[in-house]
C-alpha cells in the first residue's frame, strides 16, 4: 500500500486524498510506499516487457491500467558524439519513442489511471505541448473528458494537433505556461476537475521507471543522468525511483543528477550556482525550446534535493547550442529530437568544456521528445528542398555528386 507525504513537514495523508500540495504547509506531496512489506523480485520484473508496467509493485495504481503501451523506449550508444566530446561513454534515452512522442507518457498512464480508480471522469492540465498531447490520448483510451490550457502561440505545431485530435477540449491563453497552471490549479480547485500536471504526486511515478529502464538497459549504474529542466518534474522523479531501487539494495550509489534549462529560462541553474534555498522564479522565461519555457518550476524543491544529494549539478545553454545539437544527434546518430531535448546533450558538451565533468564518466543524457513534435523550428534551420523540372539533366546539374 501507499500513501502521500509532504517532502517538507513530512504530514501523511491517505492515498485517496485529491491533494497536489501540502495542506499544512504548502510544498510538494511524495506518494510513499511501505518499502519494507514490498515483495519485488528483479527476476520476476526480467520475464515482463521493458516497460513502464514491469514495475507495478513500485508503482500506485491497484487495478488493471490505462496503457498504450509506454516505455520500452531504446537507449541509444553515441558513439560518434560520445568521441568527438573525448567522453567514455555517451548514451541518449530516446523518449520520444513514447506512444505520443515525448516522456509525458509515462507519467499520464499512470495518472490516468489513478484519475479512474478516484472516480474522476474530467482531466486537465495547462500545458507547453507535450502535457496535453499526452492527456489527450490517454483520456481518450479510457474515455473520460480533457481539458488543456495553452500558452497562446508558444506551442510546437506537432503537439498542438495531437491536442486537438484526440479530442481535448484546447483552450489558448494570452499569457505564459506559469500563469496558465495558475489558472488550470484554481479551475480544479474550484470545479472538482482532475489536475495532471507535474504537481500531481502520482504523475511523478510513472515518469520515475525511466531511471529504471536505464539500469536494466546498461545492467549497470551510470556515473551521471542528464535531463532537460522546465517544471523539474522528471529530474525529480528519476531521482526518486533511484532513492527507492537504493532503499531496496537493487543499487548501491547513486548517479550524479544533472539538469540543463535554457540560457533564458534558468532559475534552477542560478538556484545552484548561487547555492539558494530555492528558486527565483523567472518572469519571461524565453527559448527555442519551448518545452522548457518555464520561469516558475513547481518542483524545483525536489529537483534541488536531487542534485544536491547526488552531488550532480546544473547548467545554462543558449538556444544557439540547443540548436546545433539537435542538428549533430539528427546527422552524426540518426536521433530525431525536439529542442529542449537536444539541451541535455548539449548540456554535457558545455559541462566537459568547463572541466565539470570528467572525461571517464558513463553518462546518460534523457532525450525527452521527438523531432516531429516541433517541424517549424526545424524548417526555419534547414533550406527547403530545391524544386526543379522533372528532367534529368536538371536533376543531375541540381545534385552535388
Ligand atoms: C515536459 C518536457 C520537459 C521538461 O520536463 P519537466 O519535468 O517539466 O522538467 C523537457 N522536454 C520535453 C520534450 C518535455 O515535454
Ligand atoms: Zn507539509
Amino acid at each position: 500500500m501507499h500513501h502521500l507525504a509532504c517532502i517538507s513537514c513530512k504530514a501523511t495523508f491517505d492515498h485517496r486524498e485529491i491533494l497536489y500540495q501540502c495542506p499544512v504547509c504548502g510544498h510538494p506531496l511524495a506518494v510513499e510506499y511501505d518499502l519494507d512489506c514490498l515483495v519485488v523480485d528483479p527476476k520476476v520484473w526480467k520475464e515482463r516487457p521493458l516497460s513502464v508496467w514491469r514495475y507495478r509493485e513500485l508503482l500506485p495504481v491497484q487495478g488493471s491500467p490505462v496503457t498504450l503501451q509506454e516505455g520500452g523506449t531504446p537507449l541509444y550508444h553515441l558513439k560518434k558524439l560520445g568521441e568527438e566530446m573525448g567522453l567514455r561513454e555517451l548514451y541518449a534515452k530516446h523518449e520520444g519513442m513514447n506512444p505520443s512522442g515525448s516522456f509525458k507518457d509515462r507519467g499520464m498512464t499512470v495518472g490516468v489511471s489513478m484519475a479512474l480508480e478516484l472516480g474522476k471522469k474530467t482531466v486537465a492540465c495547462a500545458s507547453t505541448g507535450n502535457t496535453s498531447a499526452s492527456l489527450a490520448i490517454y483520456a481518450a483510451k479510457a474515455g473520460i473528458h480533457a481539458v488543456v490550457l495553452l500558452p497562446a502561440g508558444k506551442v510546437a505545431l506537432g503537439k498542438v494537433a495531437q491536442a486537438l485530435i484526440h479530442g481535448a477540449e484546447a483552450i489558448s491563453i494570452r499569457g505564459n505556461f506559469d500563469q496558465a497552471l495558475e489558472m488550470v490549479h484554481e479551475l480544479c480547485r474550484s470545479h472538482g476537475l482532475y489536475l495532471l500536471n507535474s504537481i500531481n504526486p502520482y504523475r511523478l511515478e510513472g515518469q520515475k521507471t525511466i531511471g529504471f529502464e536505464i539500469l536494466d538497459q546498461l545492467g549497470y549504474t551510470p556515473d551521471r543522468i542528464v535531463l532537460p529542466v522546465g517544471n523539474a518534474g522528471n529530474i525529480s522523479a528519476v531521482y526518486k525511483g533511484l532513492k527507492e531501487f537504493l532503499s531496496l539494495g537493487l543499487i548501491e550509489s547513486y548517479p550524479m543528477m544533472t539538469g540543463i534549462q535554457a540560457a533564458g529560462s534558468r532559475p534552477v541553474v542560478d538556484a545552484i550556482e548561487r547555492n539558494l534555498p530555492e528558486v527565483i522564479p523567472e518572469p519571461h522565461p524565453e527559448t527555442v525550446a519551448t518545452a522548457i519555457r518555464i520561469g516558475t518550476p513547481v518542483n524545483a524543491e525536489k529537483a534541488l534535493a536531487a542534485i544536491r544529494q547526488t552531488g550532480g549539478t546544473a547548467e545554462a545553454v543558449t538556444d544557439a547550442e540547443i540548436l546545433a545539437m539537435q542538428k549533430d544527434l539528427a546527422r552524426k546518430e540518426g536521433i530525431g529530437v525536439e529542442p529542449a531535448s537536444a539541451a541535455s546533450v548539449a548540456g554535457v558538451k558545455k559541462l566537459l568544456e568547463y572541466g565539470k565533468i570528467e572525461r571517464n564518466e558513463r553518462i546518460v543524457c534523457v532525450v525527452t521528445g521527438h523531432l516531429l513534435k516541433d517541424p517549424e523550428t526545424v524548417v526555419r534551420q534547414c533550406s527547403p528542398p530545391l524544386e526543379i523540372d522533372a528532367d534529368l539533366s536538371s536533376l543531375l546539374s541540381a545534385l552535388h555528386l
